[in-house]
């Protein structure tokens, strides 16, 4: 405002408001916000939440950020001001706006940066909208006095426009009425029309249309609405019904053994949130989101919305729209459903809790069950989080009385858990000569549950035809030009290629390096596993499910819905077929190697193999006929696979935690693990020891974190090379989250690698190689 302005006002005994000030996070590492002055026009329109363009960094470029903080406190020096807002109405709500601010906090991470992943893509960019133009009549009250005359096709367009009684879009106007637009020019200049401008859903009917697979669901529903929850069902629901009914923050898990019927105690729980008004998030594995499931959370009078993978921007974009606007009062989604725009929480769902696909592997590297627990903290509502095989992390939070503990020990209608034989392959017989992946004892079992007219189900966690291919003379192993890795051979795309980076070359036939000797493809993959199968099952139907197979959109569901319909006998496949899946006519479960992932360098190695086992074991004799499950293994007296073929849970957990205890791993310690790249060896190398150094050093400086905090490494990654990229990592361990964030913050925030290097923080890791 100028200062003769300001004169003015004063004369006219005005007082001018404060300069206003906007902070502004951008999309950038930084955990610092950056203040703008709000010029005049811009007043009302800026605001906490909304996005805005504002000068930024060198040659002070026009760089889109998030309003985080409105005030009229004046900085210390002097600012720019914003050169736009970009949204009408606020993105984020005081909930989400914390819940982001806390997890720039804790993943360490640029608060911008978290905020451009939470808001999708089709929201900033309003994809799915368009805006138009509506035309209404000016009410009689407000008509202009003396009224100005018409033409004759002005008339007969305010004729319209009263019978509707309502804003009409003008295209549509423009048709009905057969008129140009100038007419209605000529009625808004005469002050007898209006218009405005609105931005309307495009997508409305594609969104829609998602629900059509509802329908042939709906039966479903109802009668699931008509179950009769059993003692153990209704004891859990009873506990969860009364903290919903008292509200607050409360935390449950549910440990409910395959097949118990956890999905019903979920869904009890919502229709009791959505009767009180109120909204509930559900996550699931994005393998789960399956029509059968989804079925199950639809049709019990509630809107529900599903927010998977295959969505376009668009129709993300609408999504978010529709349950900003309430219009929606249960979320179903995968890991970012976490962020979901409700606006009366009443309850957060997770289920199987225990799954890895919850953690994002990129910026920001957030796990969405410990993000839903806060979220549920900040908006003070109960969540529940449920699996047959729990993290540790989340066990160890209910043995120790953060969470509550809920059990369902059985499967309902008395259903036993299947028997489970262990297969020693060691002392399978075998034919001279001739690998075999189905031994005899797995074969002959498969042959009896097909000729009594059951289905099927082969885990192998391992995808491609041979996965080991090499010299025997010389021992070269083929390997990929860019990773660290060994190359699997796919048969059908007759190609090598690296699981890692996707990189493929021709396979080999004489050995590249010694020249002497034909290369050799050994290793068991699910590929080569089909074509046994094949051979052994001659006009039976195989299918097989991993993600070779399952690239097309709807794949997965095709093959699913084959299996149900009993079209096929036998179905094969990687971790994928796994999870979740009810198919009453399983009679046997086969594991093909149990030991695949037991003996990788990842402390939850073990943990991953126990879920998988008892998860896919799961899946056998959940109808009347009842069933049994077969596990081909290399050391059945390991641990693990003793516990998961005793469905011994408890059992697993309290050995395994013990061993997690006495080697300071979590859930007893928390972890960072901070990853430093480049394509150079030697810098990526000393820049680990620089970084490894400065925290060692903060940490005998730091009197309070002093032997609290332990730096381990660094070291080269189990994957050393990747995409090209020489990897280094070391970790940082404590048992409070406190110190280890206080030395994790001071080292960071000075950190600079050389040109060329980069570094990842991964807090609570997920991943190890
Ligand atoms: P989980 O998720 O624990 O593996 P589900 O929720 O998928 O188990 O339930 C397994 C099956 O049992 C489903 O087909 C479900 O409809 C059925 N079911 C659940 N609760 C009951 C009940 N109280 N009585 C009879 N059947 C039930
Ligand atoms: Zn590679």
């Amino acid at each position: 405002m100028t200062d003769a302005a300001t004169d003015l006002l004063a004369v006219a005994g005005v007082s001018a408001p404060p300069e206003l000030f906007a902070d502004v996070v951008f999309d950038r590492p930084f955990d610092h916000a950056y203040t703008y002055a709000v010029p005049e026009p811009l007043r009302d329109a800026v605001g906490v939440g909304k996005r805005v363009e504002a000068p930024f960094g060198r040659g002070d470029k026009a760089t889109i950020g998030y309003c985080i903080r409105v005030g009229d406190q004046p900085p210390a020096r002097a600012v720019k001001p914003l050169a736009r807002v970009l949204d009408d109405e606020a993105l984020l709500d005081d909930h989400l706006l914390k819940l982001t601010r806390w997890m720039a906090d804790y993943y360490l991470c640029g608060w911008g940066q978290v905020l451009h992943a939470v808001v999708p893509a089709g929201v900033r960019e309003n994809a799915g909208t368009r805006a138009v133009t509506f035309v209404e009549a000016v009410p009689a009250g407000e008509l202009p006095d003396p009224l100005p005359t018409v033409t004759a096709k002005q008339k007969q367009i305010l004729v319209y426009l009263r019978d509707m009684g309502e804003p009409v879009e003008l295209r549509r106007l423009l048709k009905a009425t057969n008129s140009g637009t100038s007419p209605v020019a000529g009625l808004a200049e005469k002050g007898l029309v209006r218009k405005r401008r609105e931005r309307i859903e495009s997508t409305e009917s594609k969104v829609l249309s998602a629900e059509s697979e509802s329908d042939a669901a709906s039966a479903l529903s109802t009668q699931h609405s008509a179950l009769v929850l059993n003692a153990d069902q209704q004891a859990a629901h009873d506990t969860i019904s009364e903290a919903i009914a008292a509200g607050g923050f409360k935390a449950f898990l549910l440990h409910g053994v395959t097949g118990s019927g956890k999905t019903e105690v979920y869904l009890r729980a919502i229709e009791q949130v959505v009767a009180a008004g109120k909204e509930a998030i559900v996550l699931v594995p994005e393998i789960s989101l399956t029509p059968q499931t989804l079925a199950r959370f639809r049709g019990r009078g509630a809107e529900v919305v599903v927010l998977h993978s295959n969505l376009t921007d668009a129709e993300r974009g609408g999504y978010w729209r529709k349950l900003a606007a309430g219009m929606a009062q249960v979320v179903v989604g995968a890991r970012s459903a976490v962020f979901a725009p409700t606006r009366k929480l009443g309850l957060i769902v997770i289920d199987e809790e225990h799954e890895t696909s919850f953690k994002q592997e990129s910026t920001p590297r957030y796990h969405a069950r410990d993000v839903a627990v806060m979220r549920a903290r900040l908006a003070d509502v109960p969540i529940l989080l449920g699996s047959a095989t729990p993290s540790l992390e989340s066990w160890h939070n209910a043995e120790r009385g953060a969470y509550t503990k809920l059990t369902l020990p059985h499967r309902v209608e008395s259903r036993p858990l299947p028997p489970v034989r262990l297969i020693d392959l060691r002392r399978e017989p075998k034919q001279p000569g001739q690998h075999f992946a189905i031994g005899p004892t797995l074969e002959d079992g498969m042959r009896t549950a097909l000729k009594a007219g059951g289905q099927v189900l082969l885990l192998l966690n391992r995808r491609g035809y041979s996965t080991h291919v090499h010299c025997p003379a010389c021992g070269h192993v083929a390997q990929c030009q860019h990773c660290d890795l060994a190359l699997t051979f796919h048969r059908h795309k007759s190609s090598l290629a690296c699981h890692y980076c996707g990189w493929e070359t021709a396979p080999l036939t004489k050995c590249p390096a010694c020249h002497q000797s034909a290369i050799k493809y050994q290793g068991l993959g699910t590929e080569k596993l089909q074509a046994e199968i094949e051979q052994k099952f001659p006009g039976r139907v195989v299918q097989r499910m991993d993600s070779d197979t399952m690239q097309k959109p709807g794949a997965h569901q095709r093959v699913l819905d084959a299996f149900r319909d009993g079209l096929v006998h036998i179905l094969l496949g990687t971790q994928m077929i796994a999870k979740g899946l009810d198919f009453p006519n399983v009679t046997l479960v086969g594991v093909v190697n149990a030991d695949v992932g037991l003996h990788l360098p990842d402390f939850r190695a073990a943990e991953r193999t126990f879920q998988l086992l008892a998860q896919v074991a799961g899946r056998a004799g959940r109808g009347e006929k009842g069933g049994t499950v077969m596990v081909q293994t290399f050391t059945p007296e390991h641990p693990c696979i003793v516990q998961a073929a005793g469905h011994d849970y408890t059992g697993f957990a309290s050995a395994e935690l013990a061993h997690r205890r006495e080697h300071l791993y979590p859930p007893y310690q928390r972890l960072a693990r901070l990853i430093v790249r480049s394509e150079k060896q030697d810098a990526a190398g000393a820049f680990a020891d620089t970084l490894a150094g400065a925290f060692r050093e903060a940490v005998a400086r730091a009197e309070r974190a002093s032997g609290q905090v332990r730096v381990l490494g660094p070291a080269e990654c189990p994957v050393f090379k990747l995409n090209d990229f020489y990897r280094f990592h070391f970790q940082l361990q404590s048992a409070n989250s406190g110190h280890l964030h206080a030395v994790l913050r001071e080292v960071l925030s000075v950190a600079k690698p050389p040109h060329g290097v980069e570094f990842q923080v991964d807090v609570d890791p997920v991943g190890m190689s």
